[in-house]
């Protein structure tokens, strides 16, 4: 049986002891939830108003999503970008793209406001593709980047790629080719069903010491309007007109405006005095998947890398609707106190969470995720020693899904005394960047344009 074991939270080195609510308090703001999305939203708001914060966590900061992810910086949506034209129209979609690109001009504020000592490292990330329709839909995102002045995505095609001549003349512009092994050797594979790879900006950290980082700063730079506290589920959240309190362990939370940043489900009931029942589309919106994963130590050969494999068969996945997807990464790792090694971590598989059933982060890691994550770094990476390696870590954290995949930031419709900064979907640590400083505008009474985050109920 091995134990939930993250790198992440391991490096934390933990001392702070949990301090609980031990009295009844009152707040300008209130964010419950401290992953990243609660810290940054902390932090933009201290930044941009001289609102009092008060931040709630149920068990320690950034022990949630934040703490059992992958780490991979990265500006993507789990979902093509022609849906999003789709569903929100061409100029939300691509702002709404553009805003969570953002994301890394505003990490880089931070770090440079606060001289964090998290390492950050950035470089060219790379996705690995199989099959015309998976180069089909990326050719047609890239057309919807160019006509909306992002950046475009590279894309690099096999000149040995027979099926490249059905490619339609409207998408030629928006590709180069290469030889094949000269792809394969981007996406650091043999694997010869790689006929297309992406290349974009990505990095990685470990975005629960950031966040863990970022609390002492706030704690240090504003200790007269910041405190937060661990150990402290809420409970109940009621709305009233222009007010809102809050129900943590035998007390009780007064404040003018409440932040989600929960991620999604967990346990907590919202009681609106003030206008119609948000509490079940609330819930019901957001649904539950766990994802697994596992890292090994390697020797210090190779630099830091980010690639994401979407491999041809149904080979690795039980579920035939869904895509084979696995992301890996690579980044320098301290082993038994010495720095010069690398960690390579790698995840992918991921299982629904039943509406109504309870996760917990202390269930042990399951074995067979483990093998199928090691049966397709052996097929693909070639990179990995092939015979039996020592997995150093093995965890899972839970994600929370939006119905439509797009994160949800910004005021709740029926009542707006309460915001949400919520919905990992897969991705969440450059949205929740983005989503700190919106809801930070918001609460400082800026007048926003729309967007594909506004929550609807
Ligand atoms: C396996 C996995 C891999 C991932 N890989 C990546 C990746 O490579 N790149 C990327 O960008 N994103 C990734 N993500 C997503 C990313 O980790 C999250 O979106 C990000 O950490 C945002 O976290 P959060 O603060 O919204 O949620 P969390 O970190 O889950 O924080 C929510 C917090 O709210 C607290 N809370 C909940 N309910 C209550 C309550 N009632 N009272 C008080 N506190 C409460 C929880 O205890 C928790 O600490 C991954 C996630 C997982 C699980």
């Amino acid at each position: 049986m091995i134990p939930n074991h993250s790198p992440w939270i391991h490096q934390l080195k933990r001392t702070r002891p949990v301090v609980p609510m031990s009295a009844d308090l009152h707040a300008d703001t209130v964010i419950v939830g401290g992953g990243i999305a609660g810290v940054v939203t902390a932090y933009f708001t201290l930044r941009t108003t001289n609102h009092r914060v008060l931040l709630i966590e149920a068990d320690k900061i950034a022990h949630g999503a934040t703490g059992h992810n992958a780490g991979q910086i990265t500006s993507y949506f789990e979902r093509p970008l022609t849906e999003l034209v789709e569903e929100f129209g061409f100029h939300l979609a691509i702002e709404g793209q553009r805003s969570i690109e953002s994301g890394w001009l505003l990490l880089d504020e931070i770090l440079a406001e606060t001289g964090l000592q998290t390492p950050v490292y950035r470089f060219m990330g790379y996705t690995g593709i199989s099959t015309f329709e998976q180069v089909l839909q990326h050719l047609k995102n890239n057309r919807h980047r160019v006509n909306g002045e992002l950046p475009p995505e590279n894309i690099i095609l096999a000149e040995e790629w027979e099926e490249r001549e059905k490619i339609p003349e409207e998408y030629v512009d928006l590709y180069t080719t290469v030889a094949q092994k000269d792809l394969l050797a981007l996406l650091e594979t043999d694997n010869l069903g790689y006929i297309g790879a992406l290349s974009y900006q990505k990095g990685c950290m470990n975005s629960a010491l950031f966040s863990e980082e970022l609390i002492g700063y706030l704690i240090a730079r504003y200790a007269d309007r910041f405190s937060f506290y661990e150990g402290s589920p809420v409970r109940t959240v009621h709305l009233h007109q222009d007010s809102a309190t809050l129900d943590v362990l035998s007390h009780t939370v007064t404040a003018q405006r409440v932040v989600l940043c929960t991620n999604g489900f967990e346990n907590f009931t919202i009681i609106n005095h003030a206008g119609a029942q948000v509490d079940t589309s609330f819930h019901d919106s957001v649904a539950g998947r766990i994802g697994y994963m596992s890292g090994y130590v390697a020797p210090f050969n190779d630099s830091p890398v980010a690639i994401s494999y979407f491999p041809k068969a149904h080979e690795y996945n039980e579920d035939p609707t869904g895509d084979d997807y696995f992301y890996l990464t690579r980044r320098p790792h301290e082993h038994e106190g010495n720095q010069s090694y690398n960690l390579v971590c790698t995840g992918g598989p991921e299982k629904v969470l039943p509406n109504g059933a309870v996760y917990s982060r202390e269930s042990v890691c399951s074995e067979d995720m483990r093998i199928l994550i090691d049966d397709f770094l052996k097929d693909n990476y070639k990179k990995h020693p092939k015979d039996e390696i020592q997995y150093e870590f093995c965890w899972h954290g839970l994600m929370g899904y939006t119905s439509n995949g797009v994160r949800r930031i910004g005021v709740e419709p029926y009542n707006p005394v309460l915001l949400y900064n919520l919905g990992c979907n897969g991705v969440g640590i450059l949205p929740s960047m983005y989503g700190g400083k919106r809801i930070a505008q918001i609460l400082a009474g800026d007048t926003l344009e729309p967007s594909i985050f506004d929550p609807h109920d």
